[in-house]
């Protein structure tokens, strides 16, 4: 049996992120054995709402994943509501109660994972609060779980780390990314360190410039008042797409353990060229979508959504050049985009390889008689929808004469695979009950992706920039296109 012991304390119980992705991921662990009896979830929040009416909330929750409802029932008992004030040092003490007492019922052995599924305003006071109202444990373990953003720049990540280090040492801290725990994005490591026949090629010599796209079709929805502080570069940028750029970058690790990856995820991150403002307002354009058509549906412009000011500066669209400097990477741009209201979702990598040292069919015409260009190796990662990797090589054409023609080899996995692939937050929540952090952000790691970004941010604050620039339904503005033109290579986006 692979069962794990633990109470969790859900601060944000009653939050949309509980109820689309903490219950029901918590219910497939149960599914699966990784919890069974001795596991027991508080909830809480700042309703008054009493265990029978939480219980009824999970199951709802999870609705289409039970198979009976003796099952959802039997899930759901495990559950306790606790109505909570995170300021209120009181109710802290009621807490304390609570969790003694469901420790000794369920037989928990004092293990307690703290999930902060609330505003990150918060997450220093209660953590503060776990402390002075001594709720951690001395025996079983206690583990901190905490969501993005951790931090709106260097200096607020900084105070909110040396708060949360006061009360929990650096391996008890999982700082969400849930990239991280996406399937493909594991993957990567698995293509790299697993194929010789990558990893001999994975350098400056072989490798012409990386891509990664981070393409959202939807707009901000009803999320406009927390993303008017954000913008696409704090929101993605900082966290998401700095990690798989440090996952892409990082030197093989001695081990596949969580201390040697993240040692060598840390020294990726310092090796991204710090630019001067000059040099990141050349490097980085930003945009923000406005009205725009795609296939007969009419979308608004990011300033008439909800809660959003009519003359909003934020971005909703950034890409950008990162460049690292050090003997594997030197010279070879990591070029990034992301936004919302793009043409389509997907998130993919591309690794473009250097053409050959010489072409020796570039005499050759194609059947209009044009002169056939080769067009480059291309290695491309998909993280989602679909998930899977394609490989693009040249062949010849059939027939008679010789032209050379692109060749796809395709592997994705099919729709009922990623149905069955567990979600991200599952495999996190399993991580952090096994205590393995391997898929989370470390303090380190934090720190440095605020450093790089925190200087793009205030070389764009110092500048006006004529917003809107994009229409709604395209992939961005022109300047993320000529960002890549004017070194010579373009966009890859295949379907
Ligand atoms: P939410 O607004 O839906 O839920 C917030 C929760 O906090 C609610 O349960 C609310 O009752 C509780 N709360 C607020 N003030 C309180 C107080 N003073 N005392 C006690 N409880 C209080 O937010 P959410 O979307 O669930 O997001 C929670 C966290 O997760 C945020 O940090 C967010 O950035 C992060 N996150 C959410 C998602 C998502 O898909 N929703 C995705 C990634 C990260």
């Amino acid at each position: 049996m692979n069962e794990k012991i633990a109470l969790f304390t859900i601060f944000g119980g009653t939050g949309d992120l509980a109820k689309r992705k903490l219950y029901p991921s918590l219910f497939r662990l149960y599914r699966k054995g990784n919890l069974a009896e001795h596991f027991a979830v508080i909830g809480t929040a700042r309703r008054e709402w009493s265990d029978e009416h939480y219980r009824e909330i999970v199951r709802d929750t999870i609705k289409d994943l039970a198979p009976t409802a003796e099952e959802a029932e039997a899930f759901s008992s495990h559950f306790y509501y606790q109505s909570h004030n995170v300021n209120d040092s009181e109710h802290y003490d009621t807490l304390k109660k609570l969790s003694d007492i469901l420790n000794d019922k369920y037989q928990l052995g004092g293990n307690h994972i703290y999930y902060l599924a609330m505003a990150p305003q918060f997450f220093g006071t209660i953590v503060q609060h776990l402390k002075s109202q001594e709720i951690l444990t001395d025996n079983g373990f206690d583990r901190l779980v905490i969501e993005k953003p951790f931090g709106s720049d260097y200096d607020s990540a900084y105070k909110l780390n040396e708060e949360i280090r006061a009360v929990f040492p650096e391996k008890d801290i999982f700082r969400i990314d849930h990239y991280l725990g996406k399937e493909m994005i594991q993957n990567i490591s698995a293509i790299r360190f697993a194929n010789n026949i990558f990893e001999s090629q994975w350098n400056n010599r072989y490798i012409d410039n990386v891509q990664i796209t981070f393409a959202e079709s939807l707009g901000v929805e009803d999320r406009g008042g927390y993303y008017e502080h954000s913008g696409a570069l704090k929101d993605m940028v900082q966290n998401h797409i700095l990690q798989v750029v440090a996952l892409l970058a990082m030197e093989p690790p001695v081990a596949f353990s969580e201390a040697e990856i993240r040692a060598e995820k840390v020294k990726a991150l310092q090796a991204i060229r710090l630019y001067s403002e000059k040099e990141a307002l050349q490097h980085f354009v930003r945009g923000q979508y406005g009205q725009g058509k795609l296939d007969d549906q009419v979308f608004v412009g990011y300033r008439e959504e909800p809660n959003v000011d009519e003359h909003s500066q934020t971005e909703t669209f950034v890409a950008g050049k990162f460049l690292i400097d050090n003997f594997r990477w030197s010279g070879v741009p990591f070029y990034i985009r992301t936004g919302k209201r793009l043409t389509e979702k997907g998130t993919r990598i591309n690794i473009v390889f250097k053409q050959v040292p010489v072409n020796v069919f570039k005499d050759d015409v194609d059947k209009c008689g044009e002169k056939t260009d080769l067009p480059p190796n291309v290695l491309t990662i998909y993280i989602q929808p679909t998930e899977g990797f394609s490989m693009t090589l040249n062949g010849k054409e059939i027939g008679q004469g010789f032209t050379t023609t692109p060749v796809k080899l395709d592997y994705r996995h099919s729709a009922e695979t990623t149905g069955n692939s567990p979600e991200a937050y599952e495999k996190l929540l399993l991580d952090s009950l096994n205590g393995d952090g391997t898929n989370f952000s470390h303090w380190d790691e934090v720190a440095q992706s605020w450093r790089i970004v925190d200087i793009i941010r205030h070389a764009w604050d110092k500048t006006s920039v004529d917003f809107p620039n994009y229409e709604a339904g395209s992939m961005g503005p022109d300047a993320a296109f000529k960002l890549l033109e004017q070194d010579d290579f373009t966009w890859d986006w295949q379907p």
